[in-house]
C-alpha cells in the first residue's frame, strides 16, 4: 500500500525543543515501516514559511495523492495535518470520496477513513462540519456586517497607515494616528512634487522617520498603494466602489489628485537633446495642445502642433515670446516697503505649521531612540549577568546600534530641513522680487528653472503670452497689482488697516491670521501662508545659489 508522509513543525517548537521536521519525518516513516507501508513522498511544511506557502504545499500534497490514487496520509496529529477549517474540509472531502482511503495520526493512534465509527472520527466529524458551516456563512455575515458599517460611513477593515482604530466591537471608528499621519501627509505632498520617484520617497519616508504598523520600512508596492487610496481625502474604496467616509481627511483633494497625475506620469519631464527655451512651457490657448519650436534661417519660432483641430496660424518669435514674459516677472515686483514687511512676517507665520509637523516628527523619533536606547541598556545587563553569550550580543549590539544611528541621522535631518524650509519661504519671496534682474543675467537651463518655477501656465494666443503663475507668485503678483495701482492704498495708514496681522492668528487656527471683514484679497494671503504650496514647487539647488549670490551682491 502506497503512502505520503505529511510533516508539519512550528519554527518555535523548532528553537525552544530542538523537535526538527527529521524527527518529526522518522517518527512518520518508522510508522510506516511497521503498517508495511510504501512511502511515495514526502511533504514537508516548516511553520516558519508565509501562510501562502503553507497553504500551497498542503494543496500540492492533495493534489499528489488524488493524481497518484495514494489511499493513506500519515501524519503526527490532527492539528499537523489541518492549520485551518478549510484543510479539514478538504481532507474530509478526500476521505469522503473513497472508502478506502485512510488518514493515520501516529501519536494519536487514530485512523480514520469514511466508515470509520470511532470516537475520533465523531470528533473529527464534528469539527468538520461546524468548520463548513462556518465558512459556509463567514462569507455571508462578514459582507452583511461590512455594507452595514460601510453605510454607516465607516471602512470595516484596517485603516491604512495614518489612522487607527478606536473604540469597542461593533463600534470601531478610525481617527488620525498623530504618530504617523503628518508624515504620510508628508509623502503625499512630495510625491506630488514631482521631485521623487517610487524608489526615492521609500528611501526619503524611511528618513523622515516613517515606519509600518509593524515598525518596518514601507516597501515600495505598499507605498503606491497609499498614494491611491481615497481614504486619505475622507472616501472608502470598496469592491471598486467609492463611498463617502465618515473619518477625517488626511490629504486635501488637490494634492491627492496631483499624486494620482504624476504616478500616470503625465507630469514627468521628458528631456531631450535639442533644447529650445520654451520647448514644453507653452500650450496653444485655444486647442492646449503644445507649441512646436523650429528655427528657420537662424531664428526660432513656436507655433501651434496642430495635432487637434485648431484655427492658431500664428508663429511667434522667441525673442517677441522671451520680451513678454521678462515683463511678466517685473509684475512681481512690490513697490511699498511696508508690504514687503509684511510678507515677511506672513512667511514666519507660514513657517509655524512646518515648524509643527517636524516637532511631531521629532517627538515620534526621539520616543524611538529612548526604546533602542532601552534595549541597548537591556542587553549590556543581561551580558554583564552572563545571561546572554558573546555571539548574541554582539549581533544584537549591531542591530541595535544601526537603528540608534538611523534614528539619529533622521532627527539631525528633521532639525535641518525646518530651519531650511524658512530660509526657502523667505527666499520664494525674495526670489519673486529678484526676478527680473535673476533672469537677465540667467543661461538657458536656469531661465527654463525660473519659469518653471514662477508660471503654472503660459499660454499663446496669436502672438500673445498669457499666464498663469504658480500658487505663491500668483497671490504675490495679485498683491503687488492692487497695491502699486490702487490710491487708496497710497496712504500707509490705510496700507496698514488692510495688511495688519492680527494677533488672533495664535489662538484660532481655522480662520487664520485675519479677522473675517479683511478684504478677499486677504483671503488669498491666508491660503498663501497655511497652504504648503513650497512642497508642490521645484526649488533646484543652483536657482538657490544663483539666488544667495544675487542677495549678497544687492
Ligand atoms: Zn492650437
Amino acid at each position: 500500500m502506497k503512502t505520503i508522509l505529511f510533516c508539519r513543525v512550528s519554527s518555535r517548537e523548532q528553537e525552544e525543543t530542538g523537535y526538527s521536521l527529521p524527527a518529526q519525518e522518522k517518527l512518520l516513516q518508522d510508522y510506516s515501516e511497521k503498517k508495511d507501508f510504501k512511502i511515495a513522498k514526502k511533504f514537508s511544511i516548516s511553520e516558519s514559511a508565509s501562510g501562502k506557502y503553507q497553504r500551497k504545499s498542503f494543496d500540492e500534497m492533495l493534489d499528489y495523492v488524488r493524481k497518484n490514487d495514494i489511499k493513506i496520509i500519515i501524519c503526527e496529529k490532527v492539528d499537523r495535518l489541518t492549520r485551518n477549517l478549510k484543510d479539514a474540509v478538504s481532507i474530509n472531502e478526500w476521505l469522503n470520496e473513497n472508502t478506502e482511503r485512510q488518514v493515520h495520526f501516529v501519536k494519536e493512534n487514530c485512523v480514520l477513513s469514511k466508515d470509520s465509527k470511532s470516537n475520533d472520527k465523531f470528533i473529527w466529524n464534528i469539527k468538520v462540519s461546524t468548520a463548513q458551516y462556518y465558512i459556509d456563512n463567514l462569507s455571508e455575515e462578514v459582507k452583511k456586517g461590512q455594507k452595514e458599517k460601510i453605510a454607516q460611513g465607516w471602512l470595516p477593515t484596517k485603516p491604512p497607515l495614518g489612522y487607527k482604530t478606536e473604540g469597542e466591537k461593533g463600534h470601531k471608528i478610525h481617527i488620525l494616528d498623530e504618530k504617523k499621519s503628518l508624515l504620510v501627509k508628508k509623502m503625499f505632498e512630495f510625491y506630488a512634487s514631482g521631485n521623487y520617484s517610487l524608489k526615492k520617497l521609500v528611501e526619503k519616508m524611511f528618513e523622515e522617520g516613517l515606519r509600518t504598523n509593524g515598525g518596518n520600512k514601507l516597501v515600495k508596492s505598499r507605498l503606491a498603494d497609499l498614494l491611491t487610496d481615497p481614504f486619505y481625502i475622507g472616501k472608502i474604496r470598496w469592491n471598486n466602489e467609492i463611498y463617502d467616509g465618515k473619518h477625517e481627511a488626511l490629504v486635501s483633494e488637490e494634492v491627492f489628485n496631483l499624486v494620482q497625475r504624476v504616478l500616470k506620469g503625465k507630469t514627468t519631464p521628458r528631456y531631450t537633446k535639442h533644447s529650445y527655451l520654451f520647448r514644453g512651457f507653452i500650450k496653444c490657448e485655444e486647442c492646449g495642445g503644445l507649441i512646436t519650436w523650429e528655427k528657420h534661417k537662424g531664428i526660432t519660432y513656436g507655433h501651434c502642433n496642430h495635432y487637434r483641430n485648431c484655427s492658431q496660424r500664428t508663429w511667434v518669435r522667441e525673442p517677441e515670446a522671451e520680451r513678454q514674459i521678462s515683463e511678466l516677472f517685473c509684475n512681481l515686483q512690490i513697490k511699498k516697503q511696508e508690504l514687503t514687511e509684511w510678507i515677511k512676517q506672513a512667511l514666519k507665520e507660514s513657517h509655524k505649521d512646518e515648524a509643527e509637523y517636524h516637532c511631531s516628527a521629532l517627538n515620534e523619533l526621539n520616543a524611538r531612540l529612548g526604546q533602542i536606547q532601552k534595549r541597548l541598556d537591556n542587553l549590556y545587563d543581561d551580558k554583564v549577568d552572563e545571561k546572554i553569550n558573546k555571539e548574541f550580543y554582539e549581533s544584537k549590539f549591531k542591530k541595535y546600534s544601526e537603528e540608534k544611528d538611523s534614528v539619529l541621522n533622521s532627527i539631525k535631518q528633521h532639525s535641518d530641513a525646518s530651519n531650511k524650509y524658512f530660509e526657502l519661504g523667505i527666499n520664494i519671496f525674495e526670489l519673486s522680487q529678484k526676478a527680473p534682474d535673476l533672469y537677465q543675467n540667467a543661461n538657458l537651463e536656469e531661465k527654463q528653472q525660473l519659469i518653471k518655477l514662477v508660471f503654472e501656465n503660459l499660454y499663446l494666443l496669436g502672438d500673445k503670452i498669457n499666464y498663469v503663475y504658480s500658487k505663491p507668485f500668483d497671490i504675490i503678483a495679485t498683491a503687488v497689482e492692487s497695491t502699486n495701482s490702487s490710491k487708496e492704498l497710497n496712504s500707509a495708514k490705510n496700507l496698514s488697516k488692510i495688511f495688519e496681522l492680527s494677533n488672533s492668528s495664535l489662538k484660532t487656527n481655522k480662520i487664520g491670521a485675519f479677522s473675517p471683514e479683511k478684504t478677499a484679497l486677504l483671503a488669498g494671503w491666508d491660503a498663501f501662508r497655511t497652504s504648503h504650496w513650497i512642497n508642490y514647487i521645484k526649488y533646484p539647488e543652483r536657482l538657490q545659489e544663483m539666488l544667495l549670490s544675487c542677495l549678497k551682491n544687492a
